[in-house]
């Protein structure tokens, strides 16, 4: 009855990663994906002579070892082309000011009030040593861990807009570990010796390195520092992969997977409409969220925990903007922390041919309230945008909106991350709810590795 050796339900960068490594293994595989296209959040396209990204990206822990690096050396038949990603700034109404990295850094920045400079950097320095000392910060929120009744809303505002970039949830969900490594503080990386070696001993990926060091709050250098933009938009990741792909990997498009088929708590196959597939294996990259849609009879205590996965919405507004805009000359990041924060990547800075002759693209994005009306947040944060670059409406040529969820679980302080295995048989998890580890393609890159531990695949070619 089997006809695959592993479906793969949904095509985003995780599913088609997962289909590459199941594939390369000698498997037959086929990726089920209900939209027309496959890649989801991680794709280019074009608007009216622009080439725009599912959203701004930075792609972090491609030096060191990284998940994305390792699956790309060891799998990928060539390599997309990475560019630093530049710089990352603080928008003011005075201009741009660099992001601190350091203690110093903090203690001098003129934008927030003197005093709360000095409280931000003492406890961001009592946190870095009981950290560097093993205590476990995941559930210490960075609320927690400043004195609020000294500190200014403004310094609120700033600090609560670095923990939605960083989490896509507020400074009262997001934890202090994930600030330091977000803010590039402390490196969570996989080693590559370990990333090198056969595949006994991807058991170590479980214990991800923490290369920390007091002495970086000191001296760190730069936040963007292992992040990187490839060359050709967010699209050139995917394209290698589907390159990469051996004929034993089919991929079906517009087909929506309906009911995952179980006997006996095992995993046996897929309803999609008119079509059963069966296969001894499936990987599930959709919503782990909407699982129990799709399964009706998962165990209670996993169902429960799965409700618990918190998700965010963005919005980003690319802007194609005519030369004679004398703004956004770098490369790299700018972030607005005042009212209706934002994050915007100029990404023809990279590549020219992101936008036609003589013209910028640039995108904002910011966070959404998913209660909010979806026009009223896009109005609110055009006007900011408005509001923030004086002039800006004169040169506008091209607007596109984009409303997305950026990753299937947050990692916020009570939220939930599912696991590759689930109390079903044969049925495994991948993408970014299926990792705490990292962000957005880093941390589906991390599910995969994790996904080739389990199932000890071994590459055959
Ligand atoms: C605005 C924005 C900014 C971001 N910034 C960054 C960044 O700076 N750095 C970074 O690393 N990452 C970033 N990300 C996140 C990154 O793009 C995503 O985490 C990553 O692409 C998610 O991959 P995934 O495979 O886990 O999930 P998805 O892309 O969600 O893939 C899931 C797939 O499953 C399919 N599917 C769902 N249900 C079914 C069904 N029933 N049947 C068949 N198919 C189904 C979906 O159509 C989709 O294709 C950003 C994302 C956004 C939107």
């Amino acid at each position: 009855m089997k006809e695959y050796d592993s479906i793969v339900v949904g095509g985003g960068i995780s599913g088609l990663l997962s289909a590459l490594v199941l594939s390369k293994a000698g498997e037959k595989v086929l990726v089920l994906e209900k939209n027309n296209i496959v890649g989801n959040n991680c794709i280019s396209y074009m608007v009216g002579g622009y080439q725009v990204d599912t959203g701004p990206h930075a792609i972090t822990q491609l030096r060191k070892g990284g998940p994305l690096i390792y699956l790309m050396e060891k799998y990928f038949d060539y390599m997309p082309v990475f560019m630093d990603y530049g710089d990352y700034f603080i928008r003011t109404e005075k201009g741009l000011r660099n992001v601190p990295t350091t203690l110093g850094g903090y203690l001098t920045m003129d934008i927030l009030p003197r005093k709360d400079r000095i409280m931000i950097a003492q406890a961001l320095a009592k946190m870095m040593v009981l950290w560097q000392f093993g205590t476990d910060l995941t559930k210490t929120s960075v609320h927690q861990c400043l004195p609020w009744d000294n500190l200014s809303a403004e310094t609120a505002d700033f600090i609560d807009t670095f923990c939605y970039f960083l989490s896509g949830r507020s400074m009262k969900e997001t934890s202090v570990h994930r600030m330091f490594v977000g803010g590039g503080f402390v490196e969570e990386s996989i080693q590559k010796e370990i990333a090198d070696k056969k595949i006994q001993y991807l058991n170590q990926y479980e214990d991800v390195k923490k290369v920390s060091y007091v002495s970086r709050l000191l001296n760190n250098k730069k936040v963007s520092y292992n992040q990187f933009y490839p060359r050709d938009g967010l699209k050139a990741i995917v394209n290698a992969i589907l390159y990469s792909l051996p004929v034993t990997a089919e991929i079906k498009t517009n087909t929506v997977v309906e009911e995952i088929i179980t006997e006996n708590d095992t995993a046996k196959g897929v309803l999609t409409k008119g079509n059963t597939y069966y296969s001894e294996k499936i990987i599930y990259s959709a919503f782990a969220r909407d699982l129990p849609k799709y399964i009706k009879e998962l165990p209670e205590h996993y169902a429960s925990g799965l409700e618990k996965i918190k998700q965010s919405k963005t919005l980003t507004i690319w802007l194609g903007l005519n030369g004679e805009f004398n703004d956004f000359n770098y490369v790299g990041g700018e972030v607005w922390y005042r009212k209706k924060a934002f994050w915007a990547m100029p990404t023809s800075n990279y590549n020219r041919d992101f936008a036609p002759a003589g013209k910028k693209l640039v995108g904002f994005m910011f966070s959404i309230d998913e209660k909010n009306n979806v026009e009223s947040e896009k109005r609110d944060a055009f006007e900011t945008i408005l509001r923030v670059y004086p002039g800006i409406d004169k040169h506008i040529d091209m607007t596109h909106y984009q409303v997305t969820t950026p990753e299937k679980a947050a990692v916020s302080i009570d939220g939930f991350i599912g696991d590759t295995k689930t109390p079903i048989k044969n049925l495994y998890l991948v993408g970014t709810d299926a990792d705490d580890r990292s962000m957005g393609v880093t941390r589906a890159a991390y599910s995969v590795v994790k996904l080739i531990k389990i199932l000890k695949l071994i590459s055959k070619g």
